[in-house]
């Protein structure tokens, strides 16, 4: 594994899979061969420090990896805006195409702790959103048979199954597995890849500086998939 390269750039280029609402490209690293697995950060914009530990990884990496796809920032609107949602203010994991979705307005929690008090739209139909349509299309495409979804701060992995990564993730993160978060997330992007036949896991960061962040991960996560995904 190379040394971490220059903060300022990415070490390859990524591609154009589509555009948000507000017209921003949405980009992803391609792999080289037949992608198994997508990582995906930033598709609830105020969790900016899931895109700032993903780039970071890729400094790692000379080169694509032969069967891992990255997506930095799936939701650019909102981590521009600073907000959950997109520009819409819908709650891109709660607007993807389940049997359970609904117009519900979706209410999500800060913290493990806290009550789930913060109101977001689900959309006004199943994948009304630019952002949420391009991603399923690029799943489609590239037909990985896991997803990793890279969230904060709560703290946990979530995933139907210890799949080795999962096991990875919640040994070097020292938090616990969850098999589910405890309530349906109806539209979620778990919730979509259950009933599409793809290993979703959802990786919770603890509530922690970006740096430290990726001083405690970056690293370790590159390295794993360097051996994994190579
Ligand atoms: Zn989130």
């Amino acid at each position: 594994m190379r040394k971490e390269q220059h903060r300022g750039i990415l070490p390859f280029p990524l591609k154009q899979y589509g555009k948000s609402t507000l017209g921003a490209p949405l980009l992803y690293a391609p792999c080289k061969e037949k992608c198994t697995l997508l990582v995906i950060a930033g598709i609830h914009g105020e969790e900016p420090e899931t895109t700032f530990l993903l780039s970071r990884i890729l400094r790692y990496f000379a080169e694509p990896l032969q069967s891992v796809a990255f997506i930095l920032c799936a939701n650019p609107d909102g981590a521009a805006l600073g907000t959950r949602g997109n520009s819409n203010g819908v709650d891109l994991n709660r607007n993807f195409p389940t049997a359970n979705w609904s117009t519900k307005t979706t209410l999500s929690k800060a913290t493990l702790e806290s009550k789930r008090i913060t109101e977001l739209s689900p959309g006004k139909t199943p994948a009304s959103e630019a952002e949420t349509k391009s991603l399923i299309k690029l799943i489609g495409k590239l037909q990985p048979a896991e997803i990793l979804s890279i969230h904060s701060p709560l703290a946990c992995v979530e995933a139907p199954a210890i799949t080795p990564l999962a096991h990875f993730l919640t040994e070097i993160s020292e938090t616990p597995y969850k098999k589910d978060i405890g309530y349906p997330t109806p539209g979620s992007l778990g919730t979509w890849c259950k009933e599409n036949s793809v290993h979703c896991i959802t990786w919770e960061l603890p509530r922690l500086a970006p740096e430290i962040l990726a001083q405690k991960f970056a690293r370790k996560v590159a390295g794993y998939l360097l051996e994994k995904g190579n």
